[in-house]
C-alpha cells in the first residue's frame, strides 16, 4: 500500500545500496562521532515512533486525507532499540527523545523505553507527547525508564483546544498531565505553539496556569511544517510578540546560566502585580533566532530514515541495511555519512527556501 495520500509525498531516501549511493565523505575526518562539515557533532537523537496521531493540530496535520505507515513499514521495538544502541555505542549519542506522530499510540512504547534504558551506556530518555492516554501509562513508562516528558498543550480553553487540534479532547490531555505528575515524572514541560487570532491572546493565562502547577512552559515559534502549507512568516507569532504579549502581566529576565546549545531561551518570570518570582518560561525562536550553529541533533523517522535536520530534503535509509543483516558498524557508517552532509542551517531566510515534503507529524518534532 502507498504510505500516504498524494500531496504528502515522502522524499525518496538515498538507497543504502551501501557504499555505492552514500554521499561523498572523502573530506570527513576519521572520527566515530556523528560529525558534520560545520564542526558540529550530534549527541541528541530525535526518534519518531509513528506518523499516526489521534489529534489533528492545524499547524502539523491536515484535517483528513492521510493514510499512515503500515506496521511492517515502521521500525519494530527491537529495531528501534538496536538503532539506539548503535547510536549510543558507536556514534556518541547521549540523549534520545521519542516523538511522532503520537508516540503513545505505540502499544510497545514501554518495551522500547525499557530496552533503551537497559543499554550499557544508558542515554537520557525523554518523550514528546500530546498526553492522551498518559494517565493510564505514566507509571509503567516511568518504571520502564522514562526520565522526562514534554506535553504539547496550546490552550487550556476547551473550545480553543478543540479548534486548534480539531478534536474536543482537552480533558484527556489534562488527565494525562495529572497522571504524569502522580507518577513522579519531573520536570514536565509544556510545549505551546501560538497561532495568530486563535490562541495568542490566551498566552498570559496559559503561562499562569503552568506556573500554578510547576509546569515549565515552552513557547515554540510556528515553523513551515504544516501539511496544509498555510504557514505565513508575516503572520506568525514571533518571539518578540511573545515578549509583548506577556509584558503587561509578567516581567521576563534572561536566566543566569549559559544556554549551552539548548533550543529554548529561558527567562525568569516575575509577576508584575505582586512582585513575586513565579518560575521560568522558555521561548524557542527557531524562525526568528535560529540556533542551527549549535545544533546537536540527528533524527530518525518512524520507517528508519536519517534526517539531519527538521528541514532536510534528503533522507538516508537505515531500515534496509538493518533488515538485510548489516553489521552494527556498517549501519553506523551509513549514519555517519548521512550526518556529514548536514547543511549549515535550515535556510528559512533564503529566497529559495522550500519547506520539506513531510509534515511535522511524519518527521517527528
Ligand atoms: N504528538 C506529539 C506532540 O504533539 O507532542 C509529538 C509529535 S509533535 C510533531 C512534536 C512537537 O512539534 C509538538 O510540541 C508540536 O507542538 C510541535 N510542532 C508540530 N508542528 C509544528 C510546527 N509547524 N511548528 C512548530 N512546532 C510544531
Ligand atoms: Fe499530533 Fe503532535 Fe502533530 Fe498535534 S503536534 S497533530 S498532537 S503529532
Amino acid at each position: 500500500m502507498a504510505s500516504r495520500r498524494i500531496g504528502l509525498g515522502i522524499p525518496k531516501p538515498r538507497t543504502t545500496d551501501r557504499a555505492a549511493s552514500l554521499p561523498d565523505t572523502s573530506d570527513r575526518p576519521a572520527t566515530p562521532a556523528l560529525a558534520d562539515r560545520y564542526g558540529r557533532s550530534a549527541t541528541d537523537l530525535r526518534l519518531s515512533l509513528t506518523d499516526f496521531c489521534n489529534l489533528r493540530c492545524t499547524y502539523c496535520m491536515p484535517a483528513e486525507g492521510l493514510t499512515f505507515l503500515q506496521r511492517e513499514q515502521m521500525l519494530s521495538a527491537e529495531e528501534v532499540v538496536r538503532l539506539v544502541r548503535i547510536g549510543v555505542k558507536h556514534l556518541g549519542i547521549e540523549q534520545v527523545r521519542f516523538t511522532g506522530g503520537e508516540p503513545l499510540t505505540r502499544p510497545d512504547l514501554e518495551e522500547i523505553i525499557a530496552g533503551v534504558a537497559a543499554l550499557s551506556r544508558r542515554p537520557d530518555i525523554s518523550l514528546t507527547t500530546n498526553a492522551i492516554g498518559l494517565d493510564r501509562r505514566a507509571e509503567a513508562l516511568r518504571t520502564a525508564g522514562l526520565d522526562r516528558i514534554n506535553v504539547s498543550l496550546d490552550s487550556v480553553v476547551p473550545e480553543t483546544f478543540a479548534t486548534l487540534t480539531r478534536r474536543p479532547m482537552l480533558h484527556r490531555v489534562l488527565a494525562g498531565i495529572d497522571g504524569a505528575r502522580a507518577a513522579g515524572l519531573d520536570p514536565i514541560k509544556v510545549n505551546a505553539v501560538l497561532l495568530p487570532g486563535l490562541n495568542e491572546h490566551e498566552l498570559p493565562d496559559l503561562l499562569e496556569w503552568c506556573l500554578q502547577r510547576s509546569l515549565q512552559l515552552r513557547v515554540i515559534e510556528q515553523m513551515p511544517l504544516d501539511a496544509d502549507h498555510l504557514w505565513d512568516r508575516d503572520a506568525m507569532v514571533s518571539a518578540d510578540d511573545v515578549h509583548a504579549l506577556l509584558a503587561p502581566r509578567f516581567a521576563l529576565e534572561p536566566v543566569a546560566e549559559a544556554r549551552d546549545g539548548a533550543p529554548a531561551e529561558l527567562f525568569e518570570v516575575t509577576d508584575r502585580a505582586s512582585g513575586l518570582h513565579r518560575g521560568r518560561v522558555g521561548i524557542i525562536a527557531s524562525v526568528t533566532r535560529p540556533f542551527c550553529g549549535d545544533c546537536r541533533r540527528t533524527r530518525l523517522t518512524a520507517e528508519g530514515r536519517v534526517r539531519t535536520c527538521l528541514f532536510s530534503r534528503e533522507e538516508t535509509d537505515l531500515r534496509g541495511a538493518l533488515r538485510e543483516g548489516a553489521a552494527d558498524e556498517e549501519i553506523a557508517e551509513i549514519w555517519r555519512a548521512a550526518q556529514w552532509g548536514k547543511k549549515a542551517g535550515h535556510g528559512m531566510d533564503r529566497e529559495d527556501f522550500v519547506p520539506p515534503e513531510r509534515p511535522m507529524s511524519a518527521i517527528g518534532g
